[in-house]
């Protein structure tokens, strides 16, 4: 690790130490870390003749693949900074993100060729297009414009210089560029290191999963973890559950992380329960809330151990991890836990007014590390008002620590419901409903009430073949959580839950109908 000081030093260290192991397997093509270390040197050069300064951005618009991460690495040996766009946003929000990145050249997958052309025309910024794949489009392409160099002098790179620049997820509102540093992915990492943590410990044999998305700090910081420790890492062009059943078999799969919707996905295939899992020793899950009914089938499918994440863009991801010793059934308590913070991770908990609460105490978590953000890109306003001049970072996210320092997250602040006098939660009465025989999905929302101001709604998506009423669904719920929290109406749909591609609900989306032409408190 100390070798490691900015992401280029990944490819130039395990290209020295392990040069013939494996860094990238995609869809056939295998990198080795002697091949990853001089093409990153290659995409240096060529970005340096492009006329890519250092502290520049360029962007890619494209699903997962081997040669995203040498864009990544190679961008850091050439002090600029890899933006990824999420392959899955709307023209706007494309060419939003674009125009906020000013990049000088985009990278474009074969999938996303003629929605990066729409973008275009929509943005300001012109940048120069790339195809990571040669083919009928006109286009310089990857492989060919990297080929053409020959490495120079490598520029000079500090561990402090932003090296990826990842919008959050858009949860809540508009994507939020998050400037991340060599030191913030590799600071933390070393912490971690440090510490025996039997799930983030490697084998040299192991071969990790990359199946989330790229342009997601779980999925390109979940690569970098992968290479970091110099695994081979499986890289699948988007997330799919057929083939991660299969990769799992077929690559023998040590790890891999997660969002519980895919976990989800996976297990409910047909051959979930015919495929040999003896290779897995780790999934880890995280970035949104896991229902306690869903870990346990999980459990129970994989037989390997479980370790919860928390965290978001803003802290590198993970400061937060539940670990397998944790995830006894039986201590059912544990398991609704996010967990410890990691090392070198403080926590702590304030009210409205900035108070530092006691355990027990629900507020807003904060968090002061190595892996807090340098910043909001172009935002200073945004980041003061989120990073204090001490370095506590408010997260948005509601909860409390117990008396043990497990923490325990209830919600977003901006989706807590105030009912009479009352808060609630709506994670905690999905996790109430998530049980019930005939429920696949679950959001929980407040909708306007004259008598109380909002009202707890739950809009519910059946389970093929059955019909779930509502009123078995209220009673369930009734069971298992205090009633005031159990929800007053639900909704029953078809069609599946509107998420972003991290799995999230959008449950602003959910809500907008109801509000129509209201207002609704911001807490
Ligand atoms: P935006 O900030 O644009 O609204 P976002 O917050 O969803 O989007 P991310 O940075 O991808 O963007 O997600 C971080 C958030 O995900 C956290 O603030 C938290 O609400 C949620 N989250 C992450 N891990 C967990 C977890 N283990 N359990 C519950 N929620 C989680
Ligand atoms: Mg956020």
């Amino acid at each position: 690790f100390d070798a490691m000081a900015t992401l280029g030093d990944i490819a130039r260290h395990h290209g020295r130490t392990r040069p013939d192991h494996i860094a990238l397997s995609f869809e056939g093509r295998l990198t080795s870390y002697a091949a990853l270390d001089r093409h990153t040197d290659q995409v240096a050069a060529a970005l340096a003749a492009s006329g890519v300064q250092p502290g520049e951005c360029i962007a890619y618009l494209g699903k997962n693949s081997d040669h995203y991460f040498e864009l990544v690495l190679g961008a850091s040996k050439a002090g600029a900074i890899m933006a990824p766009i999420g392959w899955r946003l709307s023209l706007a929000e494309a060419a939003y993100i674009i125009d906020d990145t000013q990049a000088k050249l985009l990278f474009v997958g074969s999938e996303c060729i003629a929605c990066a052309h729409d973008a275009l025309k929509q943005a300001e910024t012109k940048p120069q297009l790339i195809a990571m794949e040669a083919g009928e489009h006109a286009l310089p392409a990857y492989e060919a414009w990297r080929n053409a160099q020959t490495p120079g002098t490598p520029r000079a790179v500090a561990p402090k210089d932003t090296a990826l620049l990842l919008y959050t997820s858009g949860t809540t509102g508009r994507p939020k560029g998050v400037m991340l540093t060599s030191a913030n992915l590799l600071r933390s990492r070393r912490k971690i290191a440090e510490h025996a943590m039997g799930w983030n410990e490697w084998g040299a044999g192991e071969v990790n999963l990359v199946a989330m998305p790229a342009a997601h700090i779980g999925g390109t910081g979940w690569g970098l973890v992968g290479l970091i420790n110099g695994v081979k890492n499986v890289v699948t062009r988007e997330f799919n559950p057929v083939d991660v059943l299969e990769f799992i078999q077929s690559e023998r799969i040590a790890k891999m992380f997660m969002v519980p919707a895919a976990l989800q996905f996976v297990i409910r295939m047909p051959r979930a329960r015919e495929i040999d899992y003896s290779s897995l020793t780790h999934i880890l899950y995280g970035a949104s809330p896991m229902p306690v009914a869903l870990l346990q089938e999980c459990m129970e499918v994989f037989g390997c151990q479980f370790c919860q994440q928390y965290g978001m863009t803003e802290t590198t991801g993970t400061i937060v991890y539940l670990p397998p010793q944790d995830h006894d059934p039986k201590g059912a308590k544990r398991m609704a836990s996010a967990g410890l913070p990691m090392p070198g991770v403080e926590l702590r908990i304030i009210d409205t007014a900035g108070n530092v609460l006691g355990p027990n105490q629900t507020g807003e978590i904060c968090t002061r590390s190595a892996a807090n953000m340098l910043g909001y890109w172009r935002k200073p306003d945004a980041t003061t008002s989120t990073v204090d001049a001490e370095g506590w970072l408010r997260t948005g996210d509601a909860g409390y620590l117990d008396e043990d320092g497990y923490l325990f997250i209830q919600d977003r602040i901006k989706d807590m419901i105030i009912s009479g006098a009352e808060n609630i939660y709506p994670a905690e009465v999905e996790n109430a409903i998530h049980g019930h025989p005939h429920v696949a999905e679950v959001a929980v929302i407040g909708v306007p009430d004259e008598k109380w101001g909002e009202a707890v709604k739950a809009i519910v998506v059946a389970k093929p073949g059955v019909t779930p009423d509502a009123e078995s669904i209220i009673a369930h719920a009734r069971e298992r959580i205090a009633h005031y929290k159990a929800p007053k109406s639900v909704d029953i749909r078809d069609a599946p839950l509107p998420r972003n591609a991290t799995g999230k609900i959008l449950r602003r989306e959910l809500r907008e109908p109801y509000w129509s032409g209201k207002e609704r408190r911001v807490n």
